[in-house]
Protein backbone atom coordinates (compact mmCIF):
# COMPACT_ATOMS: atom_id res chain seq x y z
CA UNK A 1 0.00 0.00 0.00
CA UNK A 2 1.82 3.16 -1.51
CA UNK A 3 1.17 6.68 0.51
CA UNK A 4 0.46 8.98 -2.55
CA UNK A 5 0.97 12.96 -1.72
CA UNK A 6 -1.98 14.29 -1.61
CA UNK A 7 -3.59 18.28 -2.16
CA UNK A 8 -3.25 19.64 1.35
CA UNK A 9 -6.82 21.49 0.78
CA UNK A 10 -8.87 19.71 -1.87
CA UNK A 11 -7.22 16.01 -0.75
CA UNK A 12 -7.11 15.02 -4.57
CA UNK A 13 -4.20 12.61 -5.87
CA UNK A 14 -1.13 13.91 -7.53
CA UNK A 15 -0.46 17.59 -6.41
CA UNK A 16 1.96 19.37 -8.42
CA UNK A 17 2.66 22.43 -6.54
CA UNK A 18 4.79 21.75 -3.93
CA UNK A 19 4.69 24.61 -0.88
CA UNK A 20 8.31 26.27 -0.47
CA UNK A 21 6.87 26.90 3.49
CA UNK A 22 6.95 23.60 3.72
CA UNK A 23 7.88 20.99 1.81
CA UNK A 24 7.39 17.89 3.22
CA UNK A 25 4.10 17.96 4.57
CA UNK A 26 1.92 20.99 2.19
CA UNK A 27 1.43 20.04 -1.46
CA UNK A 28 -1.51 21.50 -3.74
CA UNK A 29 -3.30 20.16 -6.88
CA UNK A 30 -3.19 23.39 -8.28
CA UNK A 31 -3.04 27.25 -8.05
CA UNK A 32 -6.09 27.74 -6.83
CA UNK A 33 -5.71 25.50 -3.62
CA UNK A 34 -2.38 26.92 -3.41
CA UNK A 35 -4.01 29.73 -2.89
CA UNK A 36 -6.43 29.09 -0.26
CA UNK A 37 -3.53 27.26 1.42
CA UNK A 38 -1.81 30.77 1.83
CA UNK A 39 -4.63 32.78 2.78
CA UNK A 40 -5.15 30.10 5.64
CA UNK A 41 -1.05 30.44 6.31
CA UNK A 42 -1.36 34.22 6.62
CA UNK A 43 -4.31 34.67 8.65
CA UNK A 44 -2.30 32.37 11.28
CA UNK A 45 0.54 34.90 11.11
CA UNK A 46 -1.60 37.43 11.65
CA UNK A 47 -3.28 36.30 14.34
CA UNK A 48 0.16 34.89 16.23
CA UNK A 49 1.71 38.32 15.34
CA UNK A 50 -1.96 40.18 17.20
CA UNK A 51 -1.09 37.84 20.13
CA UNK A 52 2.56 38.63 20.77
CA UNK A 53 1.68 42.34 20.25
CA UNK A 54 -0.94 42.42 22.90
ZN1 LIG B 1 -6.40 20.79 -4.36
Amino acid sequence: MRTEPRCSECDSEDPKIISLRNPARERYCGRFCLNKGHESFIRWIRRANAEVAS
